[in-house]
């Protein structure tokens, strides 16, 4: 498990992200590089360099990444079909906490995903995860910043 350093948030900081009224909110639409998908993030933080992203692998489409990035540590990431121990292959979210910069996991029974080892994918879903992602993080997310990824080759 990766760690992050403790304290680049403040328990503070991220309960301004997560909890109060005022939303972060996307600008602009996802712009896809790569099968790794971006949008900025506005906010009231400080230097929060804050982002949304997605990464697929075309290859295993029910498999793929959600990422809250502030200050370039992921302060939520939802794994999606993941293998995780001791969780065993599920859709599964980490949470960083800023006294340890740990990201301890968490399975997610709620969140809208494929069933695991689908070899094709609705791109609808891809587009429904990321907004239910996008509201867990408190993020005001317009419909309209969904841009579909671009699958090409292999
Ligand atoms: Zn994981």
């Amino acid at each position: 498990m990766a760690n992050y350093g403790s304290g680049v948030l403040t328990l503070h900081e991220i309960g301004q992200l997560e909890r109060s009224a005022w939303r972060a909110r996307v600008v602009g639409v996802l712009s896809w590089k790569a099968h790794r998908g971006v949008v900025d993030v506005a906010c009231r933080l400080d230097r929060a360099d804050a982002q949304l992203c997605m990464r697929v692998v075309p290859k295993r489409p029910s498999q793929y990444h959600l990422i809250y990035r502030v200050r370039g540590i992921p302060l939520r990431r939802v794994d999606v079909n993941h293998p995780h121990r001791p969780l065993g292959i599920c859709t599964h979210e980490h949470v960083y906490d800023p006294r340890t910069g740990d990201e301890p996991a968490a399975k997610l029974l709620d969140f809208p995903a494929p069933p695991a080892n689908q070899h094709t994918i609705d791109l609808a879903l891809w587009r429904e995860s990321f907004f239910a992602f996008a509201e867990r993080c408190n993020v005001e997310a317009d419909p309209g910043c969904w841009i579909d990824p671009v699958i090409g080759g292999h």
